[in-house]
């Protein structure tokens, strides 16, 4: 595969500086059940790379010595990792927010069944991959079949009672443009899909995250593929907000890798793109268990024209 990583290290990126941490995001490993044309992670059915038991257990014991409000899951499919449920029961009795990046189709897959009523039970938030409420636009970049998967899950979650009005439970999807091209508006955006998937497909959810892709991994290499990559640089350079610089993610995010090492964000994870803060060439959870991050520099590359641009994006959607 094309890598785009030796183009984007040399950057004139301003320095960003990192805040109080309040999020740990945490990668299980890149199992997935599908390979999505832009997925950054190159996650897909044939990867092995899962987060084990021993460096669940440092995650647990990171989230009890610090004030995380939120551990956010991530992957691959998160769910496909066997220790998922210990590590999600586990923050939650720590009175943790817990995040789950959902893939909806996982919901209905063989030996998954069970997952959305665990989500409901264990009060998680759902950040589900929804790329348009248009089947030919989903398959084209999911696969065949995967948008009808993905209602079906999506219906399984309203079931229980997510998305629903007055319910708790809340349901929040995640589109990202199939081309080149920056996100529309995002509060435009939610309109279509509320409108579009109740009118439909009976799908009620709470809140669109509207997300640039990062030229990076599968949507990297399609860039350099199809000569394109030079393009959308510019755009992204070109679309740069200032303002987006003080609510980029990472400002208050630390990632962790399956294996436990730790990154400003997912997209320097995929990148090797290492934290800085702990004088390490490749620090540990184990590294930043007692350190305070706030104040430390960030690494930046030109990816990070990526969360800038236009309405900015980060893992909550659009920034300003
Ligand atoms: S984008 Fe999400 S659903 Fe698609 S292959 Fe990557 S991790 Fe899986
Ligand atoms: S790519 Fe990562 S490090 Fe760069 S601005 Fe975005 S969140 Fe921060």
């Amino acid at each position: 595969m094309l890598e785009t990583r030796p183009l984007l290290l040399a950057t004139d990126f301003p320095k960003v500086k990192r805040a109080p941490l309040d999020t740990l995001q945490v990668n299980l490993g890149y199992l997935c059940n599908l390979s999505c044309t832009h997925c950054h992670v190159d996650a897909g059915p044939k990867r092995t790379e899962l987060m084990d038991l021993a460096t669940v257990e440092i995650v647990l014991e990171f989230l009890c010595q610090r004030q995380v409000e939120t551990l956010d899951l991530t992957g691959g499919s998160p769910e496909m990792n066997s220790n998922f449920k210990y590590l999600v029961g586990q923050a939650r009795a720590l009175g943790i927010n817990v995040m789950d990046r959902c893939n909806p189709t996982i919901l209905g897959e063989p030996g998954y069944e069970d997952v959305a009523e665990f989500l409901a039970d264990q009060q998680v938030i759902v950040i589900a991959s929804m790329p348009c409420y248009q089947e030919q636009n989903v398959d084209k970049q999911r696969g065949k079949g995967v948008f009808r998967d993905s209602i079906a899950g999506l219906r399984r979650l309203n079931s229980f009672g997510y998305g629903q009005p007055d319910s708790s439970l809340k349901l929040n999807l995640v589109y990202n443009p199939d081309d080149p091209s920056l996100p529309p508006s995002q509060s435009e955006l939610l309109q279509d899909y509320k409108r579009e998937l109740f009118s439909k497909h009976d799908v009620v959810f709470n809140d669109l995250f509207a997300l640039a892709n990062m030229p990076i991994s599968r949507f990297g290499a399609r860039l350099l593929a199809k000569n394109q990559f030079v393009d959308y640089m510019t755009l992204l350079r070109d679309s740069f907000v200032e303002n987006n610089l003080a609510t980029v993610m990472c400002r208050n995010l630390m990632s962790v890798d399956y294996q436990g090492y730790v990154y400003d964000c997912d997209f320097n994870q995929m990148l090797a793109l290492p934290m800085m803060a702990a004088g390490k060439p490749r620090p540990h959870l184990r590294d930043v268990m007692d350190m305070d991050l706030e104040g430390c520099e960030i690494a930046v590359g030109e990816h990070c024209y990526g969360c800038t641009a236009g309405q900015g994006s980060s893992c909550g959607g659009a920034l300003s």
